[in-house]
């Protein structure tokens, strides 16, 4: 029998393929947050579901930083290197393919990220959690996570966004309280905007668009033409209007 490899389901490995990000922020924004952060330069980062690498090789190559980043996605772990060699920053990143739930860095880092893929270890307080294990004194928790900008009145709004239920996500200002709970401070924050989700949501169309043109037959082709037939406008009435999303950065208090 033939083991494949730990991915993700493929679906998203080819909806996201021309992905650089993976989130609603933009280029720009991560440069922000980059520099909002104040990191010194040497500064080692852990990033638990890197993606496509983009944070860490861009932060490299600007901020001198250092750091690792996994990922469970093959194809997203592949672009992470191809963008490190295109950036000349192989000597400073590295990218792991595999699974991050549980990873603890062997060597304690400044900064300890996870964007935009908190289910890893049972949501945001089970992910700060999971990445204070590999935080040094003093050092910095990044937090990527959606947010309410109005709450949804009903479930079925929530289940429009994607969501399981109204309780999936907090409104921004219990968001940031929940991290006080935690007993962090929040010392920055990022936020994404509606251009940022139609960065996101938008640019999967016409991935999945060029995907059907070239693979009719595929046996996701039926499932793709449903969801490109049906994405736009379903983002437009729910995700657009009721999500936001943010990356937080947090320290002990
Ligand atoms: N932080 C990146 C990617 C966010 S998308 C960015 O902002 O661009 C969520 C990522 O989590 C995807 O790349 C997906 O492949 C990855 N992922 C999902 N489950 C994972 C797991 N269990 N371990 C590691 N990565 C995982």
């Amino acid at each position: 029998m033939k083991v494949s490899p730990v991915d993700i389901p493929r679906i998203f490995n080819i909806t996201e393929s021309a992905h650089r990000i993976h989130n609603p922020i933009t280029a720009d924004k991560l440069a922000t947050l980059g520099k909002a952060l104040r990191m010194e330069s040497g500064a080692r980062i852990l990033d638990l579901g890197s993606g496509s690498g983009e944070m860490l090789c861009t932060w490299a190559r600007d901020h001198g930083v250092v750091g690792t980043g996994i990922d469970m996605s093959q194809l997203f772990t592949r672009q992470a290197l191809l963008r490190a060699e295109e950036l000349g920053v192989t000597s400073q990143v590295q990218f792991i393919h595999g699974d991050a739930a549980g990873y603890v860095s062997p060597q304690k880092v400044n900064v300890a990220a996870c964007v935009g893929a908190t289910w890893i270890a049972g949501g945001v307080a089970g992910t700060v959690e999971l990445l204070a294990r590999s935080l040094g004194d003093g050092g910095t928790i990044l937090i990527g996570e959606p947010y309410w900008r109005q709450s949804p009145a009903t479930d079925d709004i929530a289940k429009g966004c994607l969501a399981h239920s109204i309780s999936d996500f907090l409104l921004l200002p219990d968001l940031l309280a929940s991290f006080g709970q935690l007993g962090y401070d929040v010392v920055e924050m990022v936020l994404a905007d509606q251009e940022g989700w139609d960065r996101y949501e938008a640019a999967k169309w016409l991935t999945m668009r060029r995907w059907l043109d070239d693979h009719p037959d595929d046996e996701l082709a039926k499932e793709m033409r449903a969801q490109l037939s049906s994405e736009p406008v379903r983002y437009a009435t729910y995700t657009r209007e009721h999500l936001g999303w943010g990356v937080f950065a947090l320290m002990a208090r």
